[in-house]
């Protein structure tokens, strides 16, 4: 003491920094000499006669079970202290039947007790995920659940051969209209025969009959937005907002209270998807977690899963005030058993990750060999961007540019999507289909999925490895929607117009080499009324109207067939840049506004010899010249009077496909 007042003010508080500087770096070493713990138990593992319980904190001096009768409100609870074990983990062991009973967990770090929390590898939880609960895995399997199992999508799964629709839980039922009973909820995808008025099928059997092989659904774990205590109160969330990473979300079920439900009512919709074809995808957010310093993970083991600022701050890549760090062990094994407990436990056929440029190659790649060992035709995608700056190297993240690096795992093209409608950070800016000129090499960059391609010249280059590296798409639930994309743009062109455009850029989608993805409405014109990111819309903003279903049947029809013909032939589900390289020819010769290209469908084994199609997405008629040969139609939206032998009129905004057999 004596010591220090002898220093000047000044000095004492650099002596204070650097004495707080060696603290902080000696924070960030010692994450990385943290003991890891290689066990598969990390968690509750139930037995009717005994429970085992084991968190992960290699700081803590004490830990903490704390059981409840109530998954919330009562607080009469029992501690129990948790006996140190080996690899930095707590564990205990309760004899008896404890089904029924709800938990959490609290450590001691440094003679504080953290907030209690579930622990992050909870699978089943009570109302808001605030306490997990001990819960008989057996009970949570509906009739039949034994002999589930995923159908196939295709010959070989090949993930070339899906189709994917994008869709939320709450949006598909939840308008008066549906005709679904259960609104909003996960059993109201699993309702048969629904329909908004005669003819109009919706949910379930709409998906069915449009065709599509995979549903994605936005986040279905249980996120920390919506109150689960209050199902009356208008309320609205798309979910990326993780609380509990294994647990399915508490909103989208009959009974938040009860653990069992959510997972029980999960299973029966997923059922009935794999028994009408339609196989399932998980949108992943490992990214970030909802709480920051609050987290599960955080109050557990603090800092640890998460990527900081050299200041010691959180790093926030992610723009929702933190960013986890998939390269540290624990954080890479939490995402690992996480997304096989969602695949073995709920039969999950694919996953979507939610900005996973933040996400580490290492990890990514360690991922999809795990996956595709246990199912093989699982299929594997994700945002190839960040939200923000991050710590770790542009090199070592999986971001679009080092798409070729990832093994098995598609990123989403934005240069198709952008290329297609106009840029989604400007309202007013067209694509090709809107009738922007010059757009042309954008959309054919898309057309061979992002590969290298002798005619195709444009300012990115090419990053995929392969057709199966690409998702191709104009529209997700990102953003304003296609159509209303259109009309914020094109705001001179008539309905009539607008129309052609949305249909010329989902054939446009539909016929393109990667895996296609369709945001879910956007084959009868879906709205959300110019609201850009309506994450925490109001229903009326994000509902699926199926009304407009009856309104644009014919535009219905249209994608169903063209989803029939994309099924129906391998010319457009090439499987190796060598065969897009090889059998896909532009006609140079192609008027400004236009795309022309032929396919040799031979090569791939199709029924067509040759394709040949044709794109005019201008806002004037042009005169195309044809190949020779007798040629049939498989798609035309606007073929004008042949005029002259060899040569074929295209209207504005339209598209023609021929073939040859
Ligand atoms: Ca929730």
């Amino acid at each position: 003491m004596q010591l220090i007042f002898k220093f000047s003010k000044p000095i004492f508080k650099l002596l204070v920094l650097i004495f707080f500087m060696l603290q902080t770096s000696h924070a960030q070493v010692s994450f990385d000499q943290y003991p890891v713990y290689n066990g598969n138990d990390l968690g509750l593992i139930y037995k009717k006669e005994i429970s085992h319980f084991r968190i992960w904190s290699p700081v803590a001096v004490a830990a903490q079970l704390l059981l409840y009768k109530q998954g919330n409100d009562d607080s009469a609870c029992k501690i129990i202290s948790l006996q140190t074990s080996h690899d930095g983990t707590w564990h205990t062991a309760l004899n008896g039947d404890l089904k029924g009973t709800f938990y959490t967990f609290r450590v001691n770090i440094k003679g504080k007790w953290s907030n209690e929390v579930p622990d992050p590898y909870a699978k089943a939880t009570g109302v808001n995920g605030k306490r997990a609960v001990v819960i008989d895995p057996e009970e949570t399997n509906p009739r039949g659940w034994i002999h589930e199992k995923s159908p196939a999508f295709s010959k070989k799964n090949l993930p070339t051969d899906a189709i994917i629709y994008e869709m939320h839980v709450r949006d598909a039922s939840i308008a008066i209209n549906s005709g679904i009973r259960h609104k909003g909820k996960f059993i109201g995808l699993a309702e048969r025969g629904t329909a908004a008025s005669p003819g109009i099928s919706t949910g379930l059997d709409h998906l069915k009959e449009l065709g599509v092989t995979h549903i994605h659904l936005l986040p279905f774990y249980d996120y920390s937005s919506v109150d689960e205590n209050k199902p009356g109160r208008p309320q609205y969330n798309w979910g990326y907002d993780p609380l509990n990473y294994n647990v399915p979300e508490g909103s989208y079920s009959t009974n938040p209270y009860n653990g069992i439900t959510r997972i029980k009512e999960l299973k029966q919709m997923i059922q009935a998807f794999h028994k009408n074809g339609l196989r399932i995808i998980f949108d992943a957010v490992y990214n970030h977690t909802a709480l920051t310093e609050r987290s599960n993970f955080n109050q557990l083991v603090p800092g640890y899963y998460y990527r900081h600022k050299a200041d010691g701050s959180f790093s926030d890549a992610t723009g929702c005030n933190n960013e986890t760090a998939s390269e540290m062990p624990m954080m890479r094994k939490f995402m690992l058993e996480s997304l096989l407990y969602w695949v073995k436990e709920y039969h999950i056929d694919g996953f979507r990750f939610d900005l996973m440029g933040v996400h580490d190659i290492e990890t990514m790649n360690i991922i999809s060999a795990e996956l595709h060992a246990y199912k093989p035709g699982i299929l594997l995608y994700g945002e190839g961007w960040t939200a923000g700056q991050s710590p770790l190297p542009d090199s070592l993240r999986a971001i679009k540019k080092n798409a070729a690096k990832l093994d098995r795992i598609a990123v989403f093209s934005d240069d198709i999507r952008d290329g297609i409608k106009g840029s989604v950070f400007d309202a007013a800016d067209k694509g090709f289909a809107s009738g922007k000129p010059g757009m042309e090499e954008a959309v054919k960059f898309g057309i061979v999925a992002s590969s290298p391609h002798p005619q195709v010249h444009y300012t990115t280059s090419p990053y995929a490895a392969g057709p199966w590296n690409v998702i191709t798409y104009c529209e997700c639930h990102d953003n304003n929607t296609l159509w209303d994309k259109l009309k914020l743009s094109c705001a001179d062109a008539t309905e009539a117009e607008r129309k052609q455009m949305q249909q010329l850029s989902l054939t446009i989608v539909l016929t393109s080499q990667g895996i296609p993805l369709l945001h879910a409405g956007t084959e009868f014109l879906r709205t959300k009324k110019g609201i850009e990111n309506s994450y925490k819309s109001h229903d009326s903003i994000n509902e699926i109207d199926w009304e407009l279903k009856k309104k644009h049947l014919d535009l219905t029809r249209f994608v169903e067939s063209l989803i029939s013909m994309r099924k129906a032939h391998p010319a457009f589900r090439m499987t190796t840049n060598e065969e897009i390289r090889q059998h896909i020819h532009f006609d140079d010769t192609a008027p400004a506004g236009t795309i022309i290209y032929s396919i040799d469908g031979s090569a791939m084994n199709d029924s067509w010899k040759k394709i040949w199609i044709a794109f005019n997405g201008s806002d004037t008629a042009k005169k195309l010249s044809l190949p020779v040969g007798n040629w049939s139609t498989a798609m035309d939206t606007g073929t004008e009077e042949r005029t002259e032998a060899g040569y074929v009129g295209i209207k504005k905004y339209s598209s023609i496909i021929l073939y040859q057999e």
